[in-house]
């Protein structure tokens, strides 16, 4: 026996193994040079031997590059990892989370179509349904996350996506994935899950029956905050005409980032578990503090849909958010004191972050929408990081004597 290799693709002997073998070796490609480490392709463009050749790849008879827009081998080779860690039948990357979900909705739908999107997702999700697909004649509907006969009533005739984010941010609410595809199902429509914070780590959708997974890959799959992009992954059916919009529109992925998310996605799992393990313990230990009133975190067995998230997830997550006495000034109070911990809205970064939901991310609500939303004055959010959980509890006891 010897290992004898051809260069090209190497993952032909991956059938049946785990996730976290996936996560190192999915996807991998290699150069006649033998490279170990994966090879980057800084290339817009790709030659032809002959001007047949070129016309025979141009025309789709022959297989192969043309042009970094269509296709690149180190984006590639992310899209097949990734693909792979859902469990879809194929991924395709974009420049980053938002364009992600535009492409979901500019190739799967169309004027008159209407699509349901769950109250508390991102932001600029809610600005680009709002302000952008609507001006398009797309009928948009905002239902609240949980509850199921909410989604059923409110599906229409011409209803094309259910569009969920689960866990909500920030308030860590979830709905039964696996009840909401057969809801959307049973009446025509896909379910679209974004699964930025749980990453396929901890809860694969497709197999719960979600449709599409989309991802803002700047999140958990880089986890150290360096770079931007998305992923949409589903049936190949589905992802055709996903990459035909990508081709055409051009919001792709560089290969510079995606060699960095292929880094990203091999110690991905690693990366959870410590996520997971430290924010478990900070939401117990906030929960007894005095200035603490309520922590909303799916790993805390007084979590409304903790029965679920256990189904459901095989962690928590790293977000956690907690309301403290004195209201907004309390709250502001709280995150000045803190010394380690990083004052930014992002997350899934190995350096925790802690930031105030109400005047920051949702700040734009109004305060009868911000409070319809759950989100108070004296909200506080925390993504943890990788730093030492002893570390971050002694931050955040700062926190609290300032209260
Ligand atoms: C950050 C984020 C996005 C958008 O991703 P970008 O990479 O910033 O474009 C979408 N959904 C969720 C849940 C996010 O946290």
């Amino acid at each position: 026996m010897s290992q004898d290799w051809d260069a090209g693709r190497l993952d032909s002997d991956l059938e049946g193994v785990a996730f976290d073998t996936l996560a190192v070796r999915a996807g991998q490609h290699r150069t006649p040079e033998g490279e170990h480490g994966d090879a980057m392709f800084l290339t817009s463009s790709y030659v032809f031997r002959t001007a047949a050749d070129a016309a025979a790849r141009f025309s789709g008879e022959a297989a192969g590059n043309v042009y970094s827009r269509y296709t690149n081998p180190t984006v590639r080779a992310f899209e097949e990892r990734l693909a792979a860690l859902e469990g879809a039948e194929q991924a395709v990357a974009t420049a980053t989370g938002m364009a992600a979900i535009l492409s979901v909705v500019m190739s799967l739908c169309s004027a008159g179509d209407h699509i349901l999107v769950s109250r508390s997702v991102f932001g600029s999700t809610i600005s680009l349904f709002e302000k952008y697909f609507k001006r398009f004649g797309v009928q948009v509907d905002y239902v609240p996350l949980a509850e199921l006969s909410g989604w059923d009533a409110a599906i229409k005739p011409n209803t094309k996506l259910l569009f969920v984010e689960s866990p909500s941010n920030p308030l860590a609410e979830l709905v039964d994935i696996a009840a909401l595809a057969e809801v959307a199902h049973a009446k025509g429509a896909m379910l679209v899950v974004d699964n930025c914070f749980c990453t396929p780590a901890l809860q694969q959708p497709l197999k719960l029956g979600a449709d599409i997974v989309v991802h803002s890959a700047t999140k958990f799959i880089d986890g150290q905050g360096r770079c931007m992009g998305g992923v949409v992954a589903g049936r190949s059916e589905q992802m055709k005409e996903v990459v035909g919009f990508l081709r055409t529109a051009g919001p792709t992925l560089s290969p510079f980032n995606a060699w960095i998310f292929l880094k990203g996605l091999e110690t991905l799992n690693l990366r959870m578990r410590a996520h997971c393990a430290s924010a478990l313990a900070l939401a117990e230990w906030l929960e007894q503090q005095d200035g603490i009133e309520k922590v909303h975190y799916a790993g805390l067995k007084s979590h409304p849909q903790h029965a679920l998230a256990q189904r459901q997830q095989r962690g928590f997550g790293a977000v956690v958010s907690f309301e403290v006495k004195g209201g907004k000034e309390g709250a502001w109070r709280f995150i000045d004191a803190t010394r380690l911990i990083s004052i930014t809205a992002n997350l899934g970064d190995s350096k925790t972050t802690i930031t105030h939901p109400g005047t920051t991310s949702h700040g734009r609500l109004a305060p009868q929408e911000r409070e319809a939303a759950g989100i108070r004055d004296s909200l506080i959010r925390i993504a943890v990081g990788l730093e030492d959980v002893s570390d971050l509890q002694a931050d955040l006891a700062r926190g609290l004597a300032a209260l």
